[in-house]
């Protein structure tokens, strides 16, 4: 490597930092690590329980249930939620293949539709799909945002609908001050290491407040077992693991303060790239004040938008497609035949920049730097 070349790379963003997660924390973890050890305390113990109780203090709900991640939590609010064979599940085609594959293994059809300008599902997509065999509306609270909640409720009240939450990347999001996660029938989060509460592994949780369909997803949750072991029904292994839930307990305490840093984190891209006319960036943190975002992704729009990730790319910084680019409808190998121009458009040019915990504020103004650059 030349000199030029070494100095090019010397700093470097990266999309994300897995090794950091552990390193930052490690004392504590491996305090937690050694205590539920000693303890022998691995499968649902009182560490998923205390979890479920923080979350349903936090978001202010009846019921939350520890599940092994969001995808089954999904599957498990979708059969408590009398999913039956060939019903018809509506979602955002700008949305994680689990949405889908959710619908798919709980025996239903994953209907994609178009996101709006938001990049969150349009309601008026979601009322052109409707047909007999719709049974429910799935909507994804994508990048830490809440859809139009008012649209997709009252479509759901009209047609009579079911909604169904994949909040996999909205922990704290709000929409009208309720929590993502609180209007439907049910809802599942994730935390998944690169969410913005991560566990050290895959985790998951779902919470409703109806007490009949807690009983349903206790059961799907543990093989079908009540608490005697008896099996009921059909369930599957979907539990939480106790470790995970007391990284999580741990974590959660400061997670009020992981959202404000997200947001400030937001606020500066928000105020470095905005003059760019060659790009379009999600409504700033004090834009709009029915939504509340927690920023789980930092997605743009770009002119040259390949070109862009390669100028960033060659600078150190690490920027990703999300879903490595293919929208579900995309998906041709799995049967998709919907066409959605928009949403084609869209996925030409989205690009997700690096916003995590691990990034200082002139990393963010160093990324903010080889954008200006690049259109200059
Ligand atoms: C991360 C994610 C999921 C899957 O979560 P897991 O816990 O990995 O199963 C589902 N939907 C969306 C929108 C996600 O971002």
């Amino acid at each position: 490597m030349t000199d030029l070349a070494l100095k090019s790379v010397t700093k470097s963003v990266p999309f994300f930092d897995y090794p950091e997660l552990y390193a930052s924390q490690r004392e504590e973890l491996m305090r937690i690590f050694d205590d539920i050890g000693r303890r022998g305390a691995f499968i649902l113990q009182k560490d998923v329980r205390d979890f479920e109780e923080n979350l349903e203090r936090y978001l202010g709900v009846k019921h939350a249930i520890g599940v092994a991640n969001c995808t089954d939590g999904l599957i498990i609010c979708l059969k408590a939620a009398g999913l039956n064979r060939g019903d018809e599940v509506i979602i955002s085609s700008h949305t994680f293949i689990a949405t889908a594959a959710a619908i798919f293994n709980a025996g239903g059809i994953p209907v994609p539709v178009d996101c709006g300008a938001d990049h969150l599902i349009d309601p008026k997509a979601v009322e052109r799909a409707i047909t007999p065999k719709t049974k429910f509306i799935m909507p994804t609270q994508l990048n830490g945002r809440t859809c139009d909640m008012d649209g997709l409720l009252a479509i759901a009240s009209k047609y009579r609908l079911q909604i169904v939450e994949d909040a996999a990347q909205a922990l704290g999001s709000k929409f009208k001050g309720r929590f993502a996660g609180t209007f439907g029938a049910a809802a599942a989060f994730s935390f998944y290491p690169a969410k913005n509460l991560g566990a050290l592994g895959d985790a998951g949780a779902i919470v409703t407040n109806n007490s009949e369909l807690n009983e349903k997803m206790l059961l799907l949750r543990n093989h079908g077992r009540s608490p005697s072991g008896e099996v009921v029904i059909w369930g599957l292994n979907s539990r939480l693991d106790n470790l995970q839930a007391a990284i999580l307990n741990f974590r959660f305490k400061s997670y009020d303060k992981i959202i404000e840093r997200r947001r400030q984190i937001a606020a500066i891209y928000d105020e470095e790239l905005k003059s760019l006319e060659e790009l379009t960036l999600p409504p700033g943190p004090s834009l709009n004040v029915e939504h509340f975002d927690v920023f789980q992704n930092y997605e743009i729009e770009a002119e040259r938008r390949d070109e862009l990730q390669s100028h960033l790319k060659a600078h150190g910084i690490g920027t990703l497609q999300q879903w490595s680019g293919w929208a579900v409808h995309q998906m041709k190998s799995l049967g998709f035949t919907h066409s959605l121009p928009f949403t084609d458009a869209l996925f030409k040019r989205m690009l997700m920049l690096p916003l995590n915990m691990s990034i200082a504020d002139s990393d963010v103004h160093f990324v903010c730097d080889k954008i200006k650059e690049f259109y200059r």
